[in-house]
């Protein structure tokens, strides 16, 4: 017999139009070609060449693919989601540099920014020569954002920022942070260009997870900045919390490309594994243990094109943005974990993906909003009663 994909054991192919597969396969080709060879080394290293990379992924027009203008692609949100999980197939390090600069970093700027802002910074990042981060989280404040201490206060037409954020994605590298401060008026977003005197980013060291993606602290020790650095439509936590539902989104496919990395991983592996003169795969618990994992890699996709379908058009409501991230993210984990078993001890090294995608997933479920953080959501739309506090 002849054995198929999850893709196709779903025909999921019957869901995409012609650009959506071509943007697929062209981003599936350059993990294969340029990124996976060299991905068991930066995760062991603890590092990526994310510049180099950025202009890779920038020449293929996925930094900041689905915003329209301003060098962008203008992609639909499925063709975007498509692109994540070919990345998150790579590895989660990587669909985040492209989370964080696209959907985070030039998201804000793109939404909340002004005009001049725009034109500044976005033309660059979208080519990948210039790299942006996102600052909200801080040691203290983590799901509970609206309590950060990191504070901006006027002087003059000036600005003068004070505090700390912590486990910022591409911190210790970027050349602008998008910055979220309390004023007197509110939480603000600021455009921090990385060379401003009193702006310093320390790496974050001995990570288990996420290895092959550059993650700091940043420092702002009287940071001053002109009145035009402030995003000007952005009022409130919302301004924030936006952009983290843009991103979240790509995590609802990326997850799922993980997932589905895994389980190729797996069953190639029980197809040459002979355990007690037979392949693994040719055993009933084997098999059971891959038809369980092939459900819910084929409805965590279709979940997926779903939800990206109704962002297409202008539906997608954040409960249901949870829905997919706390479903697909905790669906993938399982599933990494599951077929690190099947690898036996081969599975835990670098050899093979398994463990590596096991071990990233924990900071995708914690990232973006925890997994109790969304079932909160969830209950909260399902009871109309907020359990946050
Ligand atoms: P906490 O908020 O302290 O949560 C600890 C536990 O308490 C969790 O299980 C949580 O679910 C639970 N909990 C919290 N509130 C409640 C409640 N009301 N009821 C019940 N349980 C609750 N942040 C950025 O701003 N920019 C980035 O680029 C960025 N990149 C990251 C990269 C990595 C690798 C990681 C690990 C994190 C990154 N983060 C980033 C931070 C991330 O968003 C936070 O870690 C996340 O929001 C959780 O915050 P916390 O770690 O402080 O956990």
């Amino acid at each position: 017999h002849r054995s198929q994909s999850v893709d196709e054991l779903f025909s999921l192919d019957t869901l995409l139009d012609t650009e959506e597969k071509e943007i697929r396969d062209t981003v599936r080709k350059l993990g294969n070609e340029r990124i996976r060879p060299h991905l068991a080394d930066w995760f062991e290293e603890g590092t990526v060449p994310a510049r180099e990379l950025a202009k890779e992924l920038g020449a293929l027009g996925l930094l900041g693919m689905h915003l329209e203008g301003y060098g962008c692609a203008g992609t639909s949100a499925t063709a975007y989601g498509l692109a994540c999980l070919e990345l998150e197939a790579m590895d989660s390090g990587i669909r985040s540099l492209v989370s964080v600069q696209g959907s985070l970093a030039m998201f804000a700027l793109w939404k909340y920014g002004s005009e001049e802002q725009k034109q500044q910074w976005l033309p660059g990042m979208a080519e990948g020569s210039l790299i942006g981060c996102f600052g909200l989280t801080e040691a203290d404040f983590g799901s509970n954002p609206g309590g950060m201490r990191t504070r901006a206060k006027k002087d003059g037409t000036d600005w003068v920022l004070n505090g700390s954020k912590m486990w910022i994605t591409n911190g210790p590298i970027a050349d602008v942070a998008i910055v979220w401060a309390q004023t007197d008026d509110k939480v603000r977003g600021f455009v921090v260009p990385t060379d401003t005197p009193g702006f310093s980013a320390n790496t974050v060291k001995k990570k288990l997870s996420l290895r092959a993606s550059i993650t700091g602290e940043l420092v702002l020790e009287d940071v001053r900045l002109p009145a035009e650095a402030m995003l000007p439509e952005a009022r409130g936590l919302s301004g924030p919390l936006g952009c983290l539902t843009e991103a979240r989104f790509g995590i609802i496919f990326g997850a799922m490309g993980a997932a589905r990395d895994c389980i190729e991983s797996a069953v190639e592996y029980s197809k040459t594994r002979e355990v007690f003169d037979k392949p693994l795969g040719a055993y009933q618990l084997t098999q059971a243990k891959l038809a369980n994992m092939a459900l819910e890699l084929g409805k965590g996709q279709l979940l997926a094109l779903h939800l990206g379908r109704l962002k297409d058009k202008g539906e997608l409501r954040g409960e249901q943005v949870s829905a997919g991230k706390l479903n697909n993210v905790r669906e993938a984990i399982k599933i990494a974990r599951e077929c690190r078993t099947i690898l036996g001890a081969n599975g835990i090294t670098l050899e093979y993906p398994v463990l590596r995608h096991a071990n990233n997933l924990e900071s995708v479920l914690t990232y973006e909003g925890t997994s109790e953080v969304h079932q909160l959501v969830i209950g909260q739309a399902l009871t109309g009663s907020s359990a946050f506090r």
